[in-house]
Order: structure tokens, then sequence, then C-alpha cells
């Protein structure tokens, strides 16, 4: 069996054809507003009750409405989960390989303009950023899933005599409620897809910060023939009403989720006070916070480092749960970083993501914007911060924050302990004699275990670190930024308060929507 490669990451420069026709898109999808609905077993249910839906970089500009789904739309979606699972669950498996094949094909055509403006308008993603998720991680998540699913079947138990043995994966018996964020086009896609490559039926409540491209994504599956109620998008401004219904049917069988801690605590409670009535123990999947570090050895290449910085802090806004968010930077380096880190933030563009200029666009949404700004106020007003790059942040025409960098004298301020989810870097100077307090602060000022990097030139300094911080990163770069793991090439997860540390983009993640049986045939 031969695997699929990556999908091949293009330019998009000025002029493109690639270019031209996203842009084309960009301007079709702003004349013509869509309306979004719930789509349960095939069929969009009209709501009464809309939101609407704007460009977070020019929050004026309306991009359409969804129409939110309550608790009875919650349980429609779970009857026509229900309904649809043994049919899908009993196709053989290439059957539904086929389904997510075609949609991987859609993707590289017809739908790749469609899913990139979509996230770009909705999601206020660069041309870059969106295409390195709406387009090429998404189709390997489809293409590199696929090919796990057949290989994950190869490996069967062995025999002796006139026994035979084999292993059946089955679907789990009952369906998957998955809930997805806004910050990647792709793991919305994955969180479904996953599970239902499977055998599984969904339920799937999208992030209500980016149901545009969520839109996009039911609609690419249902293109590529998808049957009716297998996965279930439940839009809704009401994310408590639908995950109370949802949570408590007697055949939620699996959860799989990317967002806060507290909401993945939140379920994790739910199905433990409903645990008695489920009928199987329902297997929780999450990638949760993250607070993820660089940290440098007083070998590190001050080049390199100060590209990572500022790659791993300010792509997407540092809305990744990989971004970087604390560096501790060796005190025989610190004065040569911020002054790098001072001359090369100033110069970042940020503003509207479709002129193809700018860097960076805005935060998904007021209470986005609200909680950097007061981080930033904190660090203002509260002595030991130093603001080494970046200016107010301004909801004028779009909730811009500027890519921030502030030095911090202790390395418990909240800026170094606590997520921010925006482009503000936090700053530590480690005295470099006291190299074996720093690791410790690393590894335990946070609860999170995510990703981290670090950066030193010296081999026998790097396999120390490593081993020191072991657990301290799920996804652990070396010399390289802690963001952008590849399908297949860096599974994602990591542990402590970040998740459960199920891979992403393995097979591992596919195991878990599988109930295998084991079959012993005597003859
Ligand atoms: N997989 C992404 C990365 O490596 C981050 C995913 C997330 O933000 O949840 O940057």
């Amino acid at each position: 069996m031969i695997s699929p490669e990556n999908c091949k990451v293009r330019e998009f420069a000025p002029g493109s054809p690639e270019r031209k026709s996203v842009e084309a898109e960009i301007e079709h999808q702003r004349l013509n507003p869509r309306d979004i609905d719930p789509v349960i077993n095939g069929k969009r249910i009209q709501m009464d009750h809309r939101t609407r839906i704007f460009e977070p970089h020019a929050h004026a500009r309306t991009l359409g409405t969804f129409g939110s789904a309550g608790a009875r739309e919650a349980q429609l979606a779970v009857d026509a989960a229900n309904a649809a699972r043994r049919e899908w669950g009993n196709l053989p498996a290439s059957a539904r390989r086929a389904v997510f094949i075609r949609a991987a094909n859609l993707l590289e055509g017809p739908f790749n303009d469609r899913l990139m403006a979509a996230t770009m308008l909705g999601q206020s993603k660069t041309f870059y950023q969106a295409e390195i998720d709406a387009s090429a991680e998404l189709v390997d998540f489809l293409r590199l899933n696929v090919a796990f699913s057949e290989r994950l079947e190869e490996w069967q138990p062995s025999s002796e005599g006139s026994e035979r043995n084999r292993l059946e994966l089955r679907p789990l018996d009952g369906f998957v409620f998955a809930a997805s964020p806004f910050n990647f086009t792709a793991i919305a896609g994955n969180l479904c897809l996953a599970p239902a490559l499977m055998g599984n039926t969904v339920v799937w409540k999208p992030s209500e910060r980016s149901m545009l491209s969520a839109a996009f994504i039911m609609d690419l599956f249902e293109a590529a023939g998808l049957p009716p109620g297998v996965i279930n998008m439940l839009p809704t401004s009401d994310p408590a009403a639908v995950g109370d219904v949802v949570l408590a049917d007697r055949h939620l069988a699996g959860v799989h989720f990317t967002g806060s801690t507290g909401t993945f605590d939140h379920i994790w409670r739910t199905v433990g006070k409903n645990i008695s009535a489920y009928a199987a123990y329902p297997r929780l999947v999450g990638e949760t916070g993250g607070k993820d570090f660089i940290f440098a050895h007083a070998s590190a290449d001050v080049d390199a480092l100060v590209t990572a910085l500022i790659r791993g802090a300010f792509d997407y806004q540092g809305q990744k749960c990989s971004a970087a968010s604390r560096a501790y930077i060796p005190r025989s380096l610190f004065k040569e970083v911020c002054e790098r880190l001072h001359a090369e933030v100033s110069k970042i563009r940020y503003g509207d993501v479709t002129d193809g200029t700018n860097f960076m666009g805005a935060v998904i949404d007021e209470r986005s914007f609200d909680q950097c700004s007061n981080f930033l106020a904190y660090a203002d007003k509260t002595s030991g911060h130093k603001l080494i790059a970046g200016a107010a942040p301004d909801r004028g025409e779009g909730y811009f924050v500027p890519p921030t960098v502030i030095a911090c004298e202790s390395a418990t301020s909240k800026l170094m302990t606590d997520e921010i989810f925006g482009p503000i870097l936090a700053l530590y100077a480690y005295e470099d004699a006291d190299i074996e307090q720093a690791l410790e602060i690393v590894d335990s000022s946070t609860p999170y275990a995510l990703t981290g990097a670090i950066f030193a030139s010296d081999p026998a300094v790097i396999d120390r670190l490593s081993k020191r911080l072991r657990f301290a990163a799920g996804n652990f770069y070396i010399n390289d930024k802690p963001t952008g793991a590849v399908v297949g090439r860096q599974p994602f997860g990591g542990s402590r308060r970040s998740g459960t540390n199920d891979k992403a983009g393995s097979p591992y993640n596919l195991m878990r929507w599988a109930s295998p049986r084991t079959v012993k045939e005597q003859f």
C-alpha cells in the first residue's frame, strides 16, 4: 500500500492563477451573504433566531447569518445520528473511504476556493494561513486518515492449530459528538471525519465564531456523497442548550473535542454525572489549552530563535493552541534578542487579510479583543513589565491587536503563566548559571503541556534539555517554532491540562473511534 504524500503548499503570489481564483471567490462571498441553518438528516431546518456573521478585520461587513439550534434541534440531530448509524457502520470500510477520497478530490478542485475564501473572510486568515489550513491540512486529514484506516486493518492476531482468529474494527456502539474550535477549518473537518471514517455517525457543533467555513465543510461532505444523517451540523449561539441534550443521550459513545480546558472539564463532568445512563462508556478525546514555550540555551542560533519567536507567536494572530506564548532567554542573549524583536516586530504589517500584503489579520471577535486588551492593560499597570514591541489595540474597523512583546521580571507574572490566545509574547531572562531552576519553571509554572521548543546548538545540551522537559510538551520541537504541525509528520496533541493526547493526524486517533471485536473460529 502506498501512502499518499502531504498536499503541496502553493505560493499565492500576486497575479498568480491560484491567487486570482481565490480573490474572485472572496468577491463572490462578499456579494452573496449566506444564511446558514442546522443540517439534520440531510435537511436544512430554517431557524428564526439568527446571528450575524462578520469579517473580524472589517466588522461592519456582513458575510451572512446563522440560525441557532436549541434543545429541540439537538434532539432531532441525536435521533438522526442514532437512526443512521447501523447502515453507515455496516457499509464496507472501502465504501466509507471512497466518500472521503472524493471529498479530498473536491477540495483540491472546486471547493478549494470556497473553503479558502470563507476561512480568510470569516476567520481573518491571510492567503498563506488559509492555504495551510483549509486547503493543505484538510486535504491531508482526508487522504492520510484514509490511508491510516487501511493500515490499521493489516495487523491481525495469530492463530494456532484448527483455530482461526481475527480482529474486526467495528465502530463504537453509539454516535460521536464533535465540538470544533474557530481557529482551524481543518480541525473542524477532522473532528467529524475521523469518527465518520471509522463507521460512526456524528452530531457536530461547530464554533459559532467560524460558521461560514463550517457551512462549506458540510457542503463538501454532502457533495462527496456522505449519506444523510451521518454528520449532522448544529450551529448555535447557545452551546449549553445543545450540549446538555447531546451529552445526556443514552447512545453517546464518544466526544471529539478541540477547545478550551474549561469547556472540556465541563463535558467530562457532565459525562461523569450521566455515566450510569449510557449504554457504553463514552470515549472522551480532547485537545484543550496551552501556554507553549520556547526555551533558549546560550548556545542557540539567535537568527533562528528570533524567527521562531516571531512566527511562533504571531502567525494567525497567536490564535493557535500551539502558539509560542512564553519564552525563556539566557541573560547572555537577552539584550540582543530584545533589540532584534523590537526592530522586527515593529515592522510587521497587520490589517485586512484579503489585500495580500499584511502578515496578520484581526483577532476573531470582540470577546477575544477584550481578553487581549485586559492582559495588555494588566502589563501596563503592574510593575515588572516592560514593553519591547507593540502598540495600543484598535477596534475601529476590525479587532486589531498589534503584535506585542513584553519582558517580565517575574516568571510567575500571569503573562508568563496564563493562556492568552492572541498575539502577545511574554519573555523572561534567566541567569545562565541558574539553568536548572529555569527548566523547573518551564516544566511546572503552567498546568499545560501542549507544545514547546528548545534552541541550542550543542548536541549534549539538546539531549539534556529534551530529557528534562520530557513531560512538558506533547509536541516538542528542537531548533524550530512550536507551531505548524503537519498531518502524518508531526502527529499533534498534548497531555496534562492540554488534553488526552490522542494525536490528531495519526492512527492512534482513529483507534479511539473503533471498538474492535475479537472473533475465534474453530474448524
Ligand atoms: N496543529 C496546529 C499547529 O501545530 C495547532 C492546532 C490548534 O491550535 O489547536 O500549529
